[in-house]
């Protein structure tokens, strides 16, 4: 089961439209402690703040949470990640849901995804590439065969 969320937490991010920078900065921006108080009550333990795991039932917390490594842990389940990861796990986000959440939060706009990725941008680089236009003449060829 956890292997099967990570695979899909992977996917969601690469085929998200929202720039890693943009990511990168918002993970700056929110504490990961602020964001998991929200819905688990955590107690300081040293460097770390640790609770029990809303992941898995247990009776001893074995979940943590890094403010200055910014990411949370838990030993009993395996469960890991940032900020997004656990809004995504915990309340079931998309990738893209969870950083809108996380903007919000930090008052930023995020960054909408590029206006049409088959307009004139990328006609433009098909057209500077001569082998596409072959390919396509070649194409076009065949079918008025
Ligand atoms: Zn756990």
């Amino acid at each position: 089961m956890p292997a099967d969320t990570k695979t899909l937490r992977g996917l969601l991010y690469a085929d998200s439209m929202i720039p890693k920078s943009f990511v990168q900065e918002l993970l700056n921006r929110v504490d990961i402690v602020d964001v998991i108080e929200g819905y688990v009550s955590l107690k300081r333990a040293g460097s770390n703040l640790v609770a029990c795991c809303p992941f898995h039932s247990e009776k001893s917390p074995s979940f943590t949470v890094s403010q200055t490594k910014q990411f949370y842990h838990c030993f009993g389940c395996g469960a890991h990640g940032s900020s997004i990861g656990f809004l995504m796990e915990h309340s079931g986000m998309t990738f893209v849901e969870a950083v809108k959440d996380l903007a919000a939060r930090a008052g930023m706009q995020v960054p909408e995804s590029a206006p049409d990725p088959r307009g004139s941008k990328s006609a433009r680089a098909a057209a500077a590439d001569g082998t596409a236009n072959e390919a396509m003449d070649e194409r076009a060829g065949c079918l008025s065969l």
